[in-house]
């Protein structure tokens, strides 16, 4: 273990939820797996109706960005103005704002993130994704990692996030955004960011300067890494 620029990097031994392709997509029948493999999975995801979360939300808001995204963001699930503009993190509605400030400090565009939720439906109420439901959607979050090949870092936005990238019993959002882990999801080493949801920030204003202070140290480490990893 070391101390990188005040966040301390830790090796995950573990294989990410989303690297476990075969195991997630093994109680579905053979004829639907070849299909969520081969068709494009955005269309299937549209029609997604797998979770009782769908009956609350207009409709699945999916992911935003390019495929050959360095960073990727994971969030949550949708909230009020997500699901009703059709983008995950609106850019118009204040957690989107307050990820577009994350960004600037870390040093990246937003158009050359790729912008994700846990779950792609809004929750009734916002209530708190169940673990089922948060499982649920991982299947297209496993499809999704296939087609983002240069994918080197991963920030996870909140305990949700956390909990289906890593599976449950991982430490609390508290304890493991103190940390950076390394890991590796289909093969390639990725550097693994957990932090506090833009959206519990907004309500605590009192973390921002953490927020602020994380988001300088995470912009540090890549920068210094993406030399060795493209050199
Ligand atoms: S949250 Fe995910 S699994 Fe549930 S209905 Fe929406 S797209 Fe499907």
């Amino acid at each position: 273990m070391r101390v990188e620029e005040g966040l301390l990097l830790k090796e995950y031994e573990g294989r990410p939820v989303y690297d476990r392709t075969k195991e997630i997509l093994a109680p579905y029948r053979t004829e639907f797996r070849d299909r969520l493999l081969l068709e494009p999975w955005r269309d299937l995801a549209t029609q997604c109706i797998s979770c009782p979360a769908r009956r609350e939300a207009r409709a699945p808001v999916l992911s935003e960005g390019p495929q050959d995204a360095r960073v990727v963001v994971i969030g949550r699930n949708p909230g009020a103005e997500e699901d009703l503009n059709g983008r995950p993190f609106f850019p118009g509605a204040p957690c989107g704002q307050l990820l577009g400030q994350m960004f600037e400090i870390v040093g990246v565009r937003r158009e050359d993130v790729y912008i994700t939720n846990a779950m792609f439906c809004r929750t009734l109420r916002d209530r708190p994704p169940l673990s089922g439901e948060l499982f649920q959607c991982v299947v297209w979050k496993v499809l999704e990692w296939y087609k983002l090949t240069k994918v080197r870092y991963v920030i996870l936005l909140g305990t949700d996030a956390v909990k289906q990238f890593f599976g449950v019993g991982f430490p609390s959002i508290v304890r493991c955004s103190k940390d950076v882990y390394l890991t590796s999801v289909q093969e390639k080493d990725v550097l693994v960011f957990p932090c506090y949801h833009p959206g519990y920030v907004v309500r605590r204003t009192d973390l921002a300067p953490v927020l602020a202070k994380w988001c300088q140290s995470v912009g540090r480490i890549i920068r210094r890494t993406e030399e060795t990893w493209r050199s």
